[in-house]
């Protein structure tokens, strides 16, 4: 069963870095210090009173958490015990810097209950890393994966496609080079230029160009499809939409859209879709079955990938209907010569290495 997250923004908090993208106020969503004990336990009491049984996983998201005091570290750990003692609260987790974390740190979370820590690797190329003003190299992150592990802790990691320096041969070596150790799960968010960074700044001097919206939905597809082989979730791909982020002249260039990544599923399903119609006739009319969860992924945001079936294969498709019968990746086309049944997975293992994301790149 999914767990419910009971989420705490700790923005800035900790971080006595500057990274060129980083206006953690903006992406949070939120300001000001660290929740109290009262506010911890209020709040998780609000959530798991409409939790429905579902185990309930405390998480604190921005700042660097290991890089907090330790006295503030187990101000925040220590009201938790005791619900994790009755089962109230079944996991914590957490993101950090992968310089922030060593075996000692890693130790003393687990021992507070912590289960999955999430790193900001962003890149696995140091001269990106660099560029963006990161202050840590890809060797941190292999010995963050390396001491997390050690104490038992889950570790997922997120990338940002798109940072100075950053090509799609660098962002997808990055993410090969993530893969290798085996992360838990990943976050994808392309760059983006918000006011009052110094990303801004570069932008406005034309010594950045973020990616353009197509291809960082290309770029992203080709990672997500990389991910799906791989068998490793992507939780989250593009920035989550909040008031601040949306506000007027918040968001200055890049590719930003409240919902970034239907626009990235929607490439993988145009993509099987395309490979299962190859011996539908032109004219034919077709109806697809998918899990209902699935139909806006299919169908593409404004009916895009309906209408590039009927422009480049001249196939009309009538219908999209979800069916509870089919999983999360499978469907079905039904038409005058048949069913073709289908699955994403399998359609993006047999599509040619360039478009899996995989090398040799186009
Ligand atoms: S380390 Fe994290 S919080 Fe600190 S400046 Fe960089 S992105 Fe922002």
């Amino acid at each position: 069963m999914k767990p419910l997250i009971v989420p705490f923004f700790i923005s800035h908090q900790g971080c006595p870095h500057q990274c060129v993208f980083c206006d953690q106020r903006r992406i949070a969503g939120h300001d000001g210090g660290l929740p109290s004990a009262t506010e911890l336990r209020e709040r998780i009491a609000r959530f798991t009173a409409s939790s429905d049984g579902r185990p309930v996983e405390v998480a604190f998201y921005g700042g660097t958490f290991t890089s907090l005091s330790a006295e503030a570290q187990e101000r925040l750990l220590a009201p938790l015990q005791p619900l994790i003692a009755s089962g109230e609260v079944m996991t914590v987790r957490l993101s950090t810097r992968p310089d922030a974390v060593d075996g000692e740190a890693a130790r003393f979370l687990r021992s507070r209950g912590v289960r999955t820590v999430e790193l900001g690797v962003q890149s696995m190329d140091d001269r990106v890393l660099a560029a963006s003003g990161r202050g840590h190299t890809a060797d941190h992150v292999v010995q963050a994966f390396a001491s997390l592990r050690e104490a038992g802790i889950a570790v997922g990691a997120q990338l940002m496609p798109g940072l100075p320096g950053d090509t799609k041969e660098t962002s997808l070596a990055s993410l090969q080079r993530v893969l290798a150790l085996s992360p838990a799960c990943l976050r994808i968010y392309p760059t983006v230029v918000l006011e009052g960074t110094r990303l801004a700044e570069f932008w406005r001097g034309g010594s950045y160009t973020p990616l353009g919206m197509e291809e960082a939905v290309s770029l992203c597809a080709a990672m997500l499809r990389v991910c799906l082989l791989a068998g490793v979730p992507v939780i989250r791909i593009g920035l989550q939409p909040t008031e601040e982020l949306e506000a007027s002249g918040t968001m200055l260039a890049g590719p930003w859209h409240p919902a970034f990544r239907q626009l990235v599923e929607g490439e993988l399903w145009y993509d099987c879709l395309d490979r299962l119609m190859v011996d539908v006739p032109a004219g034919a009319t077709v109806s697809l079955v998918c899990a209902p969860s699935r139909v806006s992924d299919v169908t593409g945001q404004r009916r895009k990938n309906l209408e590039r079936l009927r422009e480049r294969r001249g196939i009309l498709v009538t219908r999209v209907t979800g069916s509870a019968d089919l999983t999360l990746l499978d469907i079905a086309l039904i038409h005058a010569g048949g069913t073709v049944a289908g699955n994403l997975l399998a359609e993006t293992a047999r599509c040619p290495s360039h478009i899996q994301g995989g090398y040799p790149f186009d």
